[in-house]
């Protein structure tokens, strides 16, 4: 199913772009500018079992977009900046921000002196379990215990399962299966006690994995020293907020930020929802962050920025540079516009 989807939407972006329909479309939907999502920013390697590449991006394939951006003319900024030019209803020129999600050392190593070197701003939304070297990457672990294994055996809800792992298509399929599974779970509890069961049976060390990809403290009191870097937050746990109760999911975003604060000295302004599409970040979210008194809060909702954009600051839309599409001639679909109102249906503001 995935797969399917998948294939539908590089069709279409292919569509757009040897149509030259992101042409005609662009002055319709290109809005003000964009705020791209990144995760890993990282050298492809070469396992082809890799079910988490849409999370990474090559250095060569942020530097064709950075090129991309720079020949349009459009400009790069920061979030402050961006807030500034919503609020202030200043359109005359385009923008775009970077921002990378969870906080990974990558993003330090690669990412930043790709930035440096454009002089464009990036900011970095750190899940404080991250950086305290704790943090549940799930999905990573996940993709650990299947690419280790040529069966997975599991007990779904009643069933015992004995999933096939023996080849990367099979590896694709199992992970498909239990990723949706996992992110189906009712709590964040359910979520973490099935993943350490696997992490148990199939000796994978998710705090080990932890501390291998992610910044720890000191490292993102080192990227933050650079000018061109807002860190911004990312809840504690990198749990799904809307799944939680309220007096959780406020605790959740206070407690990263003061946890942030308190390593950097400095306000955080900026939030990033975990997931942060509509199953994890709603009108309730939205109103969370307000009242936190973020100035942003980005969602994973595709989409360009309009003027109408400014009324609706924490519920912010992205364009994802996603590392199963990381081909140059997507590029001016995705400035267009183009490629997020098809995920869209064409409707260009998807705030409530
Ligand atoms: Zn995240």
């Amino acid at each position: 199913m995935k797969q399917l989807r998948n294939n539908v939407i590089r069709a279409g972006l292919g569509a757009l772009y040897f149509s030259g329909a992101h042409h005609l479309l662009r002055p319709l939907l290109s809005g003000v500018g964009a705020i791209f999502m990144l995760h890993h920013v990282r050298p492809a390697r070469e396992a082809v079992f890799q079910p988490n590449r849409h999370l990474e991006v090559t250095p060569e394939f942020l530097r064709a977009t950075l090129c991309h951006l720079r020949s349009r003319d459009i400009d790069i900024i920061s979030m402050d900046e961006l807030h500034e030019r919503l609020v202030q209803g200043r359109f005359d020129r385009r923008f775009a921000a970077f921002t990378l999600d969870d906080g990974y050392r990558d993003n330090l190593d690669y990412a930043l002196p790709l930035l440096r070197e454009f002089d464009a701003p990036l900011a970095v939304y750190v899940a404080s379990d991250f950086a305290e070297g704790t943090g549940r990457l799930w999905w990573t672990a996940l993709e650990a215990v299947i690419a280790k294994t040529e069966q997975v055996d599991v007990r779904v809800g009643n069933s015992a399962l004995r999933l096939d792992a023996t080849t990367p298509a099979a590896k694709q399929a199992t992970f498909d299966r239990l990723h949706d599974w996992l992110r189906a779970l009712p709590g964040e509890h359910d979520l973490a006690r099935e993943i350490e069961a696997l992490c148990t049976t199939y000796d994978v060390d998710m705090a080990a994995l932890c501390r291998s990809l992610c910044l720890s403290w000191a490292e993102v009191k080192t990227f933050a020293a650079d000018p061109l870097v807002t860190i911004g937050a990312h809840s504690v746990s990198h749990c799904n907020l809307a799944k939680v109760a309220e007096d959780v999911a406020a605790q959740e975003i206070a407690t990263s930020r003061a946890r942030i604060e308190q390593a950097l000295q400095r306000p955080v302004l900026h939030l990033a929802y975990p997931y942060g599409d509509r199953e994890a970040a709603g009108m309730r979210e939205f109103g969370l962050a307000a009242t936190a008194g973020f100035k942003t809060a980005v969602t994973t909702r595709p989409g360009m920025l309009f003027a109408d954009n400014a009324a609706h600051m924490t519920a912010l839309p992205r364009v994802s540079l996603n590392g199963n599409y990381q081909d140059a001639r997507i590029l001016p679909v995705l400035t267009s516009g183009a490629a997020t109102a098809m995920w869209n249906g064409f409707r260009r503001i998807a705030a409530a």
